[in-house]
C-alpha cells in the first residue's frame, strides 16, 4: 500500500500504473495474433426452467486458450477487444462458432451469446447473423442475443432498429445483468426485448437482506408485466432456487445447475437431463 511509505507514495503508484498499462497493451497487441491463431474457444452453461429443471438452452462464453498464460477469462479480454476494435472480428467468430455448435443439438436447445454495443455500430452485423442461422440451419428462434444495458450508450437509433430486425427475424434478445445498470425500467419501455436477466448480486443478495429479496420480488412482477422470461443469473444453492421459484422465475442459471462446460459435454449434459426427466 502506496501511503504506508512515506515519500515513496507517488512514485510507487506511478510504477504500479506503467505495469498495467503494459500489461494492458500487451493483451491488445497479443489479441489480434491469437484471433488468427485461432486460440478462442466457447463453454457452454446451461439455463434451466425453474419448474421443470431441464435444459432451456445453453450460453455461449469466450475462452481464450493462451500458449504462454494459460486459459484467460473474459472479464480480460472482453474491455481490450472492444477497445482495439477486435470485438468485431472476435464477436462475428462467436456468432459463428455458436451457432455451429448449436445446429447440432437437439431441438429445441437454444444457444445464448453475449454481444456488445460496439458489434451493432457495424452495421452490417444484424446481416451476419442471419447469415449464420442460413449456413448453420440453426432456426432463428433457438438464438437469443444477451445484451447489457450498456448498449444503450450506443445510438439509440441504431440499436432499436438493429434489435427489431433482429426480433422480426425470429431471434431473440435479452437483457444481461439487469438491475445493476442506469435507467432500467426506461429501457424495458423502450426497447422490445423477450428475456430479463436478472444481475447475479442479486441472487445472493435477496438471501440477506429482506430489501433486496422484496427487489427481486417487484424486478420478476415487472417481468410478467412485460410479458418476458425472467432468468436469475449466478444461483448457486437449493435455497436460492427454492427462493425464485416461489416468487415466479421462469428459469435459472447457476453453479447449482452446473458451471460452463466444454461443448464436447453438451450432449452428454442433454442426454442425462432427458433421463432426469423421464425417470
Ligand atoms: P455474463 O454474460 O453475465 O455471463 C455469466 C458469467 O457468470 C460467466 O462468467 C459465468 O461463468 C458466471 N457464472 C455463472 N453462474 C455463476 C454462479 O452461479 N456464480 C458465479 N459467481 N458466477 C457464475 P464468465 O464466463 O467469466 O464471463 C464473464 C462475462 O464476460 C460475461 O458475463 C459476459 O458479459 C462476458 N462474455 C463472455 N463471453 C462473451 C462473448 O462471447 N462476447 C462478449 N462480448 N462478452 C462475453
Ligand atoms: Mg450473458
Ligand atoms: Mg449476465
Ligand atoms: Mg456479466
Amino acid at each position: 500500500e502506496a501511503k504506508a511509505m512515506p515519500g515513496s507514495g507517488f512514485r510507487f503508484f506511478d510504477a504500479a500504473l506503467a505495469a498495467d498499462v503494459q500489461a494492458r497493451s500487451a493483451i491488445e497487441n497479443d489479441l489480434a495474433r491469437a484471433i488468427r491463431a485461432e486460440e478462442f474457444f466457447l463453454e457452454y452453461q446451461p439455463i434451466v426452467g425453474v419448474e421443470s429443471r431441464t435444459v432451456r438452452a445453453f450460453e455461449a462464453l469466450l475462452r481464450w486458450r493462451h500458449p504462454e498464460k494459460g486459459r484467460i477469462m473474459p472479464d480480460v479480454f472482453i474491455p481490450a477487444a472492444e477497445k482495439t476494435g477486435l470485438i468485431l472480428p472476435l464477436g462475428n467468430w462467436v456468432v459463428r462458432e455458436a451457432c455451429r455448435e448449436a445446429a447440432a443439438w437437439p431441438a429445441p436447445a437454444g444457444v445464448a451469446i453475449n454481444v456488445v454495443g460496439d458489434q451493432f455500430k457495424d452495421r452490417a452485423f444484424v446481416g451476419y447473423v442471419k447469415q449464420c442461422l442460413m449456413e448453420t440451419g440453426l432456426a432463428p428462434g433457438r438464438l437469443t442475443i444477451e445484451v447489457t444495458e450498456s448498449v444503450f450508450s450506443v445510438d439509440e437509433t441504431v440499436i432499436r432498429e438493429s434489435l427489431s430486425e433482429l426480433r422480426s427475424h425470429g431471434v431473440r434478445v435479452a437483457l444481461d445483468d439487469f438491475g445493476i445498470g442506469f435507467s432500467s425500467i426506461n429501457n424495458l419501455r423502450a426497447f422490445p426485448i423477450d428475456q430479463l436477466k436478472i444481475d447475479r448480486s442479486f441472487a445472493q443478495a435477496m438471501m440477506e437482506s429482506k430489501r433486496d429479496a422484496d427487489l427481486v420480488d417487484i424486478i420478476l412482477k415487472l417481468g410478467r408485466t412485460f410479458q418476458v422470461t425472467t432468468t436469475v443469473e449466478g444461483i448457486e444453492s437449493e435455497g436460492q432456487l427454492d427462493f425464485i421459484r416461489q416468487r415466479g422465475a421462469s428459469e435459472a442459471q447457476g453453479y447449482l445447475i452446473s458451471g460452463p462446460v466444454a461443448a464436447s459435454d453438451v450432449m452428454r449434459f442433454l442426454s442425462q437431463s432427458d433421463d432426469r426427466l423421464s425417470a
